[in-house]
């Protein structure tokens, strides 16, 4: 399934997600963020979202290249660089999206880059892998110097989700000096007070869906717990949630701010309810909504778009340095609307909504309605 909810400012952009909660309703609402986060970016990409529910957990590479070759033989009609360049997504990495580049490849007999999170040597960018965990860290990096004065030094930090946000969140966090003391996946919840091993979890994902149940076999001062809820029961001053949607209700709200978590910063889409995000507001919480604080990984799938029309390949830092700049900007605008609007300069929901609404609004205006 594919949803194309608008192209005022760019071709339909947006992830394809395999997992076996895959329905319309989700793959909508996925799609109506998209246009909003999207546009936050300032580059000409419009919204949309994909996907199925089939779940790759346990799929041989050829069952996993059988299904993606089939998904293409009906989605080709509907997308093109011009028109709709999906990419990546839970279930959906480097791998997945070259079968189902090739096989797009094949039916259209061009080289158009039209998919993005493309392995590099099929024309995906450096960077990318990196990208949405990183940038959202750049966000974070712009909350605590705006509003503590502060930076990620020697603060606790908690990531759910070991995946592709997730890993490359708690790496770039660790980079700029803080200490993530806690990981999870699907199996459960790794704690390690001496500071994640991110190295290990990133190796241990090459070659296992699951990872974290694995990690106190080289770690055993770590401690490991089967309910993945329980990572929000560990102190911490940020908790970055990088896994799925609504997996921080209010009951783990309370538990974060009991044990005095001050920002929390969304990696994955949605993954805060909304009574959870209220709580955090009346407490004081600092929170970055995903449409701005997760907005790097689409933000390079830009740039990977921008080099393969230009038949050009950046070199990492170069990549870095743009996303670096963009999530700074999005911060900017979602904080300026924020003043200006919502009055509450910390209110980045309304700020990020409201600098999203703006161009896309004007731009439809502009095209007739
Ligand atoms: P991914 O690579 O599939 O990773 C998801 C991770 O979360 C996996 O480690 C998964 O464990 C784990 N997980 C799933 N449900 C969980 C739960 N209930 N509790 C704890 N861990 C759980 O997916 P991803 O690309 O990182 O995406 C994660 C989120 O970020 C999604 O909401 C996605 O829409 C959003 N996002 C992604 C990007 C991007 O560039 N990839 C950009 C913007 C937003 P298993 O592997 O064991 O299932």
């Amino acid at each position: 399934m594919r949803v194309q909810f608008n192209s005022a400012i760019g071709p339909y952009k947006g992830g394809t997600r395999f997992h076996q909660s895959v329905n319309e309703s989700i793959m909508k609402f996925l799609a109506f963020e998209q246009i909003f986060k999207n546009s936050l970016t300032c580059l000409p990409m419009g919204g949309a979202k994909g996907g199925a529910d089939f779940d790759p957990h346990g799929k041989s590479d050829n069952e996993i290249m059988r299904f993606c070759q089939n998904y293409i033989l009906e989605l080709y009609r509907h997308i093109g660089p011009r028109m709709d360049v999906p990419a990546g997504d839970v279930g959906v990495g480097a791998k997945e999206i070259g079968y189902l580049y090739g096989m797009y490849k094949r039916i259209e007999n061009e080289f158009s880059g039209t998919f993005t999170s493309k392995g590099i040597e099929s024309g995906g960018s450096l960077g990318r892998a990196e990208a949405t965990g990183y940038g959202l860290c750049y966000f974070v990096e712009e909350m605590l110097k705006e509003f503590k004065n502060d930076d990620f030094k020697d603060k606790r930090v908690i990531v759910s989700g070991a995946g592709k946000v997730g890993s490359m969140a708690a790496e770039k966090a660790i980079q700029l000096g803080a200490k993530v003391v806690a990981i999870s996946d699907i199996s459960g919840v790794v704690h390690d007070e001496n500071g994640i091993d991110v190295n290990l979890i990133k190796e241990l994902s090459k070659t296992h869906n699951v990872v974290v149940d694995k990690y106190t076999l080289t770690h055993p001062d770590a401690t490991f717990s089967p309910q993945t809820t329980d990572i929000w029961k560990i102190p911490c001053d940020i908790a970055l949630p990088c896994a799925t949607e609504n997996e921080i209700n209010l009951e783990s709200a309370k538990e974060l701010v009991k044990n005095g978590c001050f920002l929390v910063a969304e990696g994955a889409n949605m993954p805060t309810t909304t009574e959870a995000t209220k709580y955090f507001r009346t407490n004081n919480v600092l929170f970055g909504p995903g449409k701005a604080s997760n907005a790097g990984g689409v933000a390079v799938s830009g740039l990977e778009m921008a080099q393969n029309a230009t038949f050009q390949c950046w070199s990492f830092e170069e990549v870095d340095e743009k996303l670096h700049k963009i999530m700074k900007k999005i911060f900017r605008r979602s904080h300026e609307m924020a003043i200006r609007y919502a009055g509450r300069p910390d209110d980045l929901i309304t700020g990020a909504n409201i600098a999203g609404f703006m161009k896309v609004y004007q731009a439809m205006l502009q095209q007739g309605v």
